[in-house]
């Protein structure tokens, strides 16, 4: 049996079929480009430096310690051999793994809707090298800043434009305000009246996953932190130092972070299965293919109808972790001629965090925002973070945070060669 992607979906059914691995008799197989499983709520704070890069993610190996674990990368998938071709990242060797039963669990990657120059210019978020990234690039930026005297040089790099009014979006450009605001104290030569932090959304409101009143919350929130929201805003292009919206206004900035949407990965997408309109794979309510019942797929890359809203279940991690342990039940039971059931679920609730000591969030039907909202989002997420070190690591980050100044030491993650002047003069 083999598991593709240890996120959400693919690490809850890996460990919980390990945990019957005798039961089941066969060899379990889990594959992922990393070998970490990654706690993607959280990477907004690491990109802005509260919480440390390795705090939130946890080895595979440390997670799931009786099924055999592959750092690899999924090229293709040959479902009439019933091959995965796979690439080994340190030698490049190509190898095929054959499968009787597969479990598809790729998650989702960046949607740029083909528009012109995003591909090259804008910043995404979604792994732990994109955090990395956008801390670095911001701390950078803010270094040049510091050395120029004309504001028009500064102002543009000095301009943070985050895309997607969702709750990525919203979470991180809440992080990323704050954070921009913070560091200026530390640039002299920055002109504090030049710092932008400009949240762009297409459709009409913020939040469309939450009720009118906490999304209204949420903007006015945002607004009164000092950001600029721009609703019904929509990027027609992206160059290296602007963004340019439908109707010919340009921002001029060095950074634009793409959060708007998601489609599944390439490898996915290839595959000759039904698929929805969104590109996902098709499964019956047990999570098979509707093509071919020894492939399996959950998570953000399947499309599974809820019955009571009529529209597929949404790609979130709370989401892709029940359809995980539903489906790991499913291939148990039918393993072992048990009775398959099928997947139901209602959202418990949703939360979003707006920045320093603010949120919104839905929890139980009941409406919280401000101080209660950001509080009941670090208790709920610490406690879904993997392992005990973890969570106290976490805890501790955020205590550090509340009483010490943010470290605020750019990483350039450069290769030292012998001979070679230092890198990190
Ligand atoms: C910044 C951010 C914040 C988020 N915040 C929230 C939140 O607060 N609440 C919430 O519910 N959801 C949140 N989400 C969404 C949530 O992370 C996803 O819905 C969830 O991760 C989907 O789980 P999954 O198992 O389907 O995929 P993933 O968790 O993405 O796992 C897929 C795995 O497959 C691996 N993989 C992909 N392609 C290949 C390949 N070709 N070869 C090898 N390995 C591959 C990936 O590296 C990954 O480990 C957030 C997402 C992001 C990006």
């Amino acid at each position: 049996m083999v598991i593709l992607g240890g996120g959400y979906a693919g690490m809850t059914i890996a460990r919980f079929l390990e945990k019957r691995a005798d039961k089941i008799g066969w060899e379990i197989v889990l594959i992922n480009r990393d070998n970490f499983f990654l706690f993607t709520p959280m990477l907004g704070e690491v990109a802005t430096g509260s919480i440390e890069t390795r705090h939130i993610i946890n080895p595979i190996r440390q997670l799931c310690r009786r099924i055999r674990f592959e750092e690899r990368e999924v090229l293709d998938i040959n479902t009439r051999k019933k091959v995965v071709k796979v690439r080994q990242e340190a030698t490049g060797r190509e190898e095929g793994v054959a499968y009787d039963k597969l479990i598809i669990a790729l998650g989702s990657t960046t949607n740029f809707f083909n528009i012109p120059g995003l591909n090259e210019n804008a910043i995404t978020m979604k792994g732990l090298g994109d955090a990395i990234y956008v801390r670095n690039h911001i701390i950078s930026l803010f270094e040049q800043a510091d050395t120029e005297k004309y504001p028009q040089i500064q102002a543009p790099l000095v301009t943070f434009v985050v895309v997607g009014g969702g709750f990525a979006g919203v979470e991180l450009a809440g992080e990323l305000n704050d954070f921009a605001h913070y560091l200026r104290k530390f640039y002299p030569f920055i002109n504090g009246s030049l710092i932008r932090v400009v949240l762009l959304e297409a459709a009409s409101r913020l939040l469309l996953e939450v009720g009118e009143d906490l999304a209204g919350f949420a903007l006015q929130t945002l607004k009164e932190k000092g950001m600029e929201v721009r609703l019904s805003a929509r990027v027609k292009e992206a160059r290296p130092d602007r963004v340019i919206l439908e109707g010919g206004e340009e921002i001029l900035t060095r950074t634009l972070i793409w959060t708007a949407g998601v489609v599944p990965q390439p490898v996915v997408s290839a595959l000759p299965f039904q698929k929805d309109k969104r590109g996902r794979i098709l499964v019956n309510e047990y999570f098979q293919s509707l093509d071919d019942p020894d492939i399996w797929v959950a998570g953000d890359c399947s499309s599974l109808t809820d019955p009571r809203t009529g529209q597929p279940y949404p790609p979130t991690a709370q989401h892709a972790l029940r359809q995980g342990k539903r489906a790991a039940r499913n291939i148990l039971a039918e393993i072992t001629a048990g009775k398959k059931k099928p997947f139901r679920y209602q959202m418990l609730g949703q939360m979003a965090m707006l920045g320093r000591r603010s949120g919104v969030a839905i929890v139980l039907g009941f409406r919280v925002k401000g101080f209660w909202a950001w509080w009941l989002w670090r208790t709920y997420y610490l406690f879904r973070l993997p392992r005990l070190a973890k969570k106290l690591r976490v805890m501790l980050d955020w205590t550090i945070d509340l009483f010490f100044e943010r470290d605020i030491a750019q990483l350039k993650p450069y290769h030292h060669r012998p001979g070679a002047q230092a890198d990190f003069n």
